[in-house]
């Protein structure tokens, strides 16, 4: 199913946030292209007055968001930015793939770049158009970049899960480019299925990819059976992780602090602490 991408002005666009690692959170789309299997933020979808099951056919591209920005980030107003931790973006994600012509994420790195502030930039994303924007990222005092990546080998059984997922080389080749440019970067490897837990070879291989490319921290994360469109996806996520775990070469299930010291031992820091369960 093609992908409605519609406009959309909106009244504000950065938002103080509830997550732990964030103050403010900015998305500059509604919905999202990606409509992996196991989005959380689905239920965004009836802020668009569309049924949840619908999230991943629609994008409302928030024109406005430049101004809106550079409206906040000037004169006294963009005091209450400094030294605080800014996520892009909590329940899309910045780099659809109409951003190559909207460039609203660009745009608004732009604004943050102009306003001399000192804020922590975040950007999480799936998608390698991210390494577009390098020039400006690595121009923001306090920025870091999280890409999200599975099983570098199985891209073909991940696309079941995340249909318009880009290929993992070429997050890997983002990856890689951001961290050429001085940008520090860190991998979302998640969600965790339990079969990936089985894979202590693919793990290993994967962590040995990420320290290639310059990562240097992970985010590992289990999957959320709650989340908004893992319900509604049950079937194929059963399926999913059916056919991964009858092609797993041993029933040694690592545990959690054999994944974590694995981490350690490839160099790598883990971001918060432990391997976040739901
Ligand atoms: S990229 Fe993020 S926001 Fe978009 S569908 Fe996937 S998990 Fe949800």
């Amino acid at each position: 199913m093609k992908v409605e991408v519609n406009e959309v002005a909106v009244k504000s666009i950065i938002t103080p946030s509830n997550l732990p690692d964030a103050d403010y959170v900015i998305n500059p789309y509604l919905g999202c292209s990606f409509g992996c299997k196991y989005c959380y933020a689905s239920f965004m979808a009836r802020f668009a007055g569309i049924a949840e099951p619908s999230w991943g056919n629609f994008v409302y591209a928030k024109v406005n968001a430049p101004e809106l920005i550079k409206k906040e980030l000037s004169g006294r107003r963009k005091d209450k930015y400094f030294g605080k931790r800014i996520l892009l973006s909590s329940v899309t994600d910045p780099y659809q793939p109409c951003e190559n012509r909207y460039q609203l994420t660009k745009s608004i790195l732009q604004e943050f770049t102009s306003a001399e502030i000192d804020s922590n930039i975040e950007v999480l994303t799936r998608s390698p158009i991210v390494a577009r924007d390098r020039d400006i990222l690595s121009q923001l005092p306090n920025c870091e970049v999280g890409m999200t990546v599975h099983y570098i080998e199985e891209d073909e059984p991940i696309s079941m899960i995340e249909p318009r997922g880009y290929p993992m080389r070429k997050r890997l080749k983002a990856l890689a480019q951001l961290a050429d440019s001085g940008i520090r970067t860190y991998a979302f490897i998640g969600p965790l299925f339990p079969y990936m837990f089985y894979e202590e070879d693919r793990m290993s291989h994967l962590l040995h990819e990420l320290r290639e490319v310059g990562v240097q921290e992970v985010f590992l994360e289990k999957i959320n059976r709650k989340a908004g469109m893992v319900r509604i996806h049950q079937a194929d996520i059963a399926t999913f992780e059916k056919d991964n775990l009858a092609k797993t070469q041993t029933a040694d299930k690592m545990t959690d602090s054999q994944v974590m010291q694995m981490v350690e031992e490839y160099g790598l820091s883990l971001r918060l602490g432990s391997v976040l369960e739901h």
